[in-house]
């Protein structure tokens, strides 16, 4: 089923570099009703499935991360890059078509609040850093109870380097 939302998303050519076409999300959250129909569909899909928290990946996965955590009363744990988180941290690589990057999350993050988590961001795309935040998680003691995208990009077949068995919800599905 198609969402009003989805016409707020812009193709944005060439950025950050050329040949990648940016999926720009951020009329969708200038937009009230819009960005409210974002979380009411996450929030629907997950009231029921016993979270503790949801997870955050930087950046944009904080936005609809929080918005959502808030709405289910629960709490957010963020996934940051090097070096942003002040405490304790765990850390996980992964390999990117030229290099590696890194992710980290507070070590303690699941001692307090429980441990049965939603994994949030708004695309999709190879699934590199959705599978290596997954990798993080198991490693600090979470559970993976699935992960939720604004957008996906079929083509690239992210999803297949989630753990295996993994809940996926994606609003928009791009071929
Ligand atoms: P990947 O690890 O390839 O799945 O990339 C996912 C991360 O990069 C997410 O945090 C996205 O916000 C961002 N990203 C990757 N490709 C795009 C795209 N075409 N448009 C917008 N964001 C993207």
């Amino acid at each position: 089923m198609a969402h009003d939302f989805e016409s707020l998303i812009v193709d944005v050519p060439d950025f950050p570099v050329p040949g990648i076409t940016f999926k720009d999300i951020t009329p969708v959250l200038a937009d009230g009703p819009a960005f409210a129909q974002v979380i009411a569909a996450f929030a629907d899909r997950w009231r029921d499935a016993g979270l503790d928290a949801v997870v955050g990946i930087e950046s944009r996965g904080f936005i609809f991360g929080a918005a959502l955590a808030h709405e289910l009363g629960i709490g957010l744990h963020i996934v940051r890059k090097p070096g942003k988180l002040p405490r304790e941290t765990r850390s996980v690589s992964y390999e990117l078509e030229y290099g590696s990057d890194t992710l980290e999350l507070h070590a303690d993050a699941f001692d307090a609040s429980g441990n049965n988590v939603l994994v949030i961001d708004d695309v999709l795309a190879t699934g590199g850093t959705a599978a290596a935040c997954c990798r993080l998680i198991a490693e600090a003691g979470g559970v993976i109870a699935g992960c939720a995208f604004v957008l996906e990009l079929d083509a690239l077949a992210g999803r297949e380097k989630l753990p295996q068995g993994t809940t996926v919800q994606t609003l928009v599905h791009v071929s």
